[in-house]
């Protein structure tokens, strides 16, 4: 998809603000500084659009990004953040908990691992949290072009392997520099939206 026209409809603390509309959802998930927001940048053509909403002390939200009045890509807050309080990660986990899991306009998730390395512990949880609700997952592997080609193929595996991914479960390596990855991504996400 061409995209043109975004904007940053909600950034939600509570269901009651989420978007009325049936328009089908796109949730980002990953660790802080894994690239979502420069994965998010690159979808929807922007340089500098989305932000990365993982500074320390700042709110935690679910942004919701309406792009071209067809779907909302929905920026779900880095995970294994630690510097916000318990309390207040309880309740936005319970937050999200619920988003994934409820959401009818949900249809699918890209969970953002960095292609570098071996996928950590609260990836593994993520990933295994997200087969056992059923929920699609597409896991793109990030920040590609750091990995030299030859190793591509031994990454892949690597990922796939300590996610526990089957046969048919769906990665992609991208880089936001060179945007490798950007048109799989985008038509996996076409499949999953019907668009
Ligand atoms: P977020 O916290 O997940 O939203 O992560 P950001 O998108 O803000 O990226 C975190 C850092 O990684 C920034 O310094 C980015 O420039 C860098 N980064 C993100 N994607 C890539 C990529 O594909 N390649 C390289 N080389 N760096 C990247």
């Amino acid at each position: 998809m061409e995209v043109h026209n975004v904007d940053l409809t909600i950034s939600a603390v509570a269901e009651s603000q989420y978007p009325k509309t049936d328009y089908p959802e796109i949730a980002l998930v990953g660790r802080s500084n894994v690239g979502k927001s420069s994965l998010t940048n690159v979808l929807i053509n922007r340089r500098n659009f989305a932000h990365t909403s993982s500074q320390p002390g700042k709110t935690q939200t679910l942004n919701f990004y309406n792009v071209e009045d067809q779907l909302y890509f929905v920026d779900v807050p880095g995970y294994g953040y630690a510097k916000v309080s318990k309390k207040e990660r309880e309740r936005f986990g319970q937050m999200i908990e619920q988003y994934l899991t409820q959401r009818e306009q949900l249809r699918g998730v890209i969970q953002l691992v960095d292609a570098r390395h071996v996928p950590t512990a609260d990836d593994v949880s993520m990933y295994e949290w997200l087969a056992y609700y059923n929920i699609p997952t597409l896991v793109v592997g990030t920040k590609s072009d750091k990995v030299k080609s030859n190793v591509w193929n031994r990454q892949e595996s690597q990922i796939r392997k300590r996610l526990g991914m089957s046969a048919d479960a769906s990665l992609i390596l991208f880089s936001a520099v060179n945007k490798r990855g950007k048109d799989q991504v985008w038509q996996w996400i076409e499949k999953q939206t019907g668009m």
